[in-house]
């Protein structure tokens, strides 16, 4: 069980799609990421993160074709979910919106931290 839970959370490169299917939608996509726009080539952190989206969940029934696939970071694989959008448009607003918020707690975080940095000292 707990194996299973980590297979859920570490997808890699390739997840549940095998590895030259996955390399077609990457090479398509040029290795970026369709909702954020992260480069996987850029380093190595960001190639590992890499993962492919059903654009219509396949849990939903999405089908696992060229057309339904694209090149997702983790981030926003797991921001995006289950969910079920009118187009891929929709699903890219609602990821993009859920980042900034993701953002703002962490230039919070970072000020704070800083702040606390300057006290300390
Ligand atoms: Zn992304």
């Amino acid at each position: 069980m707990a194996i299973k839970t980590l297979k859920k959370f570490f997808t890699g490169p390739a997840p549940r799609i095998p590895r030259n299917e996955a390399m077609k939608v990457f090479k398509r996509d040029h290795f970026q990421c369709q909702y954020c726009g992260l480069d996987g080539l850029y380093q190595f952190t960001n190639w590992m993160i890499l993962t492919i989206d059903h654009v219509h969940p396949h849990a939903r029934g999405g089908a696992r074709r060229m057309d339904n696939l694209v090149t997702c970071c983790q981030p926003c694989n797991v921001i995006k979910g289950k969910r079920l959008f009118k187009s891929f448009e929709d699903a890219k607003q609602f990821v993009l919106k859920n980042r900034q918020e993701w953002y703002h707690l962490y230039e919070q975080q970072v000020k704070a931290h800083q702040h606390s940095g300057t006290v300390s000292h």
